[in-house]
């Protein structure tokens, strides 16, 4: 195997003396000392980067989707980006309004939101709730008849698009949990009885159609669909959810922000669709921004069948590998530039043969205990997916930029790991 692909690290990663690592100007292994492992280190610049590449590609919003990597630092940064924030759950509502963001830059998603959550989403004022079903429109009628309340809504609609992904990251065909699907007349029904409504003030409709999607193809179908459903009835709002997809590992490209706003743009333009598209893309703007740091624990050199390399975290601080089969890199920040010539699984430190980071992975030859090795385009989905499981601590978090190193989320202590026992 050959050396780290470079573009997979964060933009502002380069190499000093031998090869090692410093992300925005820090040397990553100043960052294993200083903070402990596992750490997740996310270069800011990149992800103001990213922020800035999405409000210039789109006329609409751009709806940061928190449910890739939240916290308040995230919050912050994304609205001073000029970015609205798309929520799923109560919590995700709590951590962005306790971050300052402005209700009105809120959009409320979830296909299965309480009462208490709707309500207190009308209290936040946010500015869309992207209803999802016929009993969230009995909710929403009974908010009204006991508060007035009368919130702007989108209606998630499935368009029946099938895109090559993950099947349970597809969300856009007819066979899923969210929204009302078009094929079936549902979407019709649910368009009907708001427009009757005095519980809500439909502005639009809503799409997603799943998450880590290559293809721009899938999105102008879904643009199609949606548009095409949209026109009769008035509706002036389009939000096509997020689902752009990064490259993980050698040999993967992906088409950029840009490439997928000129691509939404041109199917509006073909659907004679002429208001703003908004989008909500989550693993687009953060996944390539961080890398996480481990410390190898233990190698197991099993001769003629592999070698484990242990390191100090596993699938409570990046279930997707195990969760979808997902692939990484892995490399030592030690030496990027080497060549990775011994091939090694990287497993967790939890009490499950399936908890591995890296199935298949390559570090140079000298790889040994106590090493910090790293695994890149963990941006996403990663620290906002992670568990407590074997009573592990979550990791770490710091924002790097111009080679200063800022703490944003502290590691759990084993009394954290008690806090809510009685
Ligand atoms: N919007 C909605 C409604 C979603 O369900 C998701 C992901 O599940 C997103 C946006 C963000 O998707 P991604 O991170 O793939 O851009």
């Amino acid at each position: 195997m050959s050396v780290l692909p470079l573009p997979l690290l964060p933009d502002n990663a380069s190499l000093g003396a031998g090869g090692r690592l410093f992300i925005g100007g820090c040397d990553t292994l100043e960052l294993a000392q200083e903070f402990g492992t596992p750490l997740f280190v996310y270069d800011e610049a990149h992800l103001r980067e990213r922020c800035r590449q999405a409000r210039t590609a789109f006329a609409g919003s751009v709806a940061y989707a928190a449910k890739a990597f939240l916290c308040l630092a995230m919050v912050r940064l994304a609205h001073e980006e000029g970015l609205h924030l798309d929520v799923a759950t109560g919590g995700e509502l709590y951590v962005a309004r306790a971050a300052g963001m402005p209700g009105h830059r809120l959009v409320m998603n979830g296909n299965n939101k309480s009462a208490a959550e709707l309500s207190d989403a009308v209290d936040a004022g946010v500015g869309r709730i992207v209803v999802d079903s016929f009993d969230e429109l009995d909710r929403l009628d009974a908010l009204h008849q006991a508060t007035g309340a009368r919130p702007r809504v989108l209606l998630r609609i499935t368009p029946g698009v099938e895109v090559h992904t993950h099947e349970y990251v597809t969300t856009g065909v007819d066979d899923t949990k969210f929204g009302f699907t078009a094929s079936s007349g549902m979407a019709d029904a649910a368009i009907n009885r708001c427009r009757r409504s005095g519980s809500v003030e439909l502005m639009g409709l809503h799409a997603h159609i799943g998450s880590q999607v290559f293809e721009l193809g899938p999105f102008r179908q879904a643009v199609e669909v949606i548009a095409g459903f949209a026109q009769p009835y008035g509706l002036p709002e389009l939000s096509l959810g997020g689902g752009l997809g990064v490259a993980y590992v050698e040999g993967e490209s992906a088409p950029s922000i840009a490439e997928w706003a000129a691509a939404i743009d041109e199917a509006c333009a073909v659907a004679g669709f002429t208001a703003p598209v908004s989008v909500e893309p989550g693993r687009a703007l953060v996944a390539s921004s961080a890398i996480t740091l481990y410390r190898v624990g233990t190698i197991k050199d099993l001769p003629g069948i592999r070698t484990y390399v242990s390191v100090d975290g596993g699938m409570s601080d990046n279930p997707r590998p195990v969760l979808y089969g997902s692939g990484y890199e892995t490399f030592l920040p030690r030496a990027v530039d080497r060549d990775r010539d011994r091939a090694v699984r990287v497993v967790g430190k939890h009490c499950e043969s399936g908890d591995l980071l890296v199935r298949d992975g390559w570090v140079p030859g000298d790889i040994k205990v106590d090493d910090i090795l790293a695994t890149p385009v963990t941006g996403a989905y990663g620290h906002s997916m992670g568990s407590n499981y074997n009573k592990v601590p979550r990791p770490a978090v710091v924002f790097v930029r111009d080679g200063e190193a800022r703490l944003v989320i502290r590691r759990e202590t084993h009394e954290d790991l008690i806090r809510n026992d009685l």
